[in-house]
């Protein structure tokens, strides 16, 4: 059942703020045991508007980012990684990322982070950057949202901010099966993009990033074009002892749904649906979308 967003933005904060003691509790008792997970958001579009519902406003970009910096310590996909195969962490860390590559974020989003030396990685596809088209989700809601540009992508790159590989046409691994395209959009994706920024990329971040959107195959495929790492998008934490090599990222959203999740929400604590890509997920038959909040739902929904 779908709840109306004021609704369900009412329920959440009761929630929260019903919780919020015991997740007082909780945290110390995880950061003491060095058991904290670690954070990774991702966002999409920052700008004035929010014409698609993947968009933040400018000012709530900075509110997201100033109550973050605050809490946690904000820290590269690498050290993420780092600090979940030392098997242990006690101090609140998050990363921020970005998904598709859109202009606006070279308006403010990107140079606010660069400016506050806050590392970023920054998944882009090489198709629309190379051809500049518009993103077919953002033509299905009337909307033209230009493409970063190969300029802008050098110069990102030279600014400090980790570019990373998204797919080439933005394209849904989960319904791929022949190899060589998985490769196509894996591997030269990648390589296309170290060629354009003369640096080695990294990471790589699944379209879409829900189980249905993953398999064993492609995450195969990643680990032999030798990236560091994959990321996910289906909502869930990274804790001390997970591999390091699937990156499970959370939607930024809004800010109560973002600080619902930094503070660890009790229900998703124990990870009831953790993605396994040794494992192909068609046979799984998890339905893990019904366990994201409305607003992820919606979000994948739509994207
Ligand atoms: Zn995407």
């Amino acid at each position: 059942m779908k709840l109306p967003p004021q609704l369900r933005t009412f329920l959440l904060s009761l929630y929260y703020n019903g919780t919020l003691p015991y997740r007082l509790w909780q945290n110390a008792r995880l950061y003491a045991a060095g058991k904290a997970p670690i954070l990774v958001f991702f966002y999409h579009r920052i700008a004035h508007d929010r014409c698609v519902p993947w968009s933040h406003t400018n000012e709530e970009f900075a509110r997201q980012i100033a109550w973050l910096k605050k809490r946690f310590e904000l820290i590269s996909l690498a050290e993420a990684q780092r600090r979940v195969r030392q098997k242990s962490n006690d101090r609140p860390a998050a990363c921020i990322t970005f998904d598709d590559g859109y202009a606006e974020n070279c308006d403010y989003a990107l140079p606010l982070l660069i400016e506050e030396q806050i590392p970023c990685t920054y998944f882009v596809c090489t198709h629309y950057i190379f051809e500049q088209q518009l993103f077919p989700h953002d033509i299905a809601l009337g909307q033209r949202l230009s493409p970063n540009t190969v300029r802008q992508i050098r110069y990102l790159a030279e600014a400090g901010i980790d570019i990373g590989a998204h797919t080439r046409t933005h394209a849904d691994l989960g319904k791929i099966h022949d190899p060589r395209r998985i490769r196509e959009e894996v591997s030269r994706c990648g390589d296309e993009l170290e060629q354009l920024i003369g640096q080695r990329v990294r990471y790589f971040a699944f379209p879409y990033g829900l189980p249905r959107n993953m398999t064993s195959a492609a995450f195969q495929a990643a680990r032999e074009h030798g990236y560091d790492g994959v990321c996910s998008a289906y909502g869930d934490y990274n804790y001390p002892g997970d591999d390091g090599f699937h990156i499970r990222r959370i939607h930024a959203d809004d800010m109560l749904v973002l600080r619902n999740w930094a503070t660890l929400d009790p229900r998703k604590l124990w990870r009831p649906v953790a993605y396994d890509y040794t494992r192909d997920q068609q046979s799984l038959k998890i339905e893990v979308t019904s366990q994201l909040p409305t607003g992820e739902q919606r979000e994948y929904a739509a994207h």
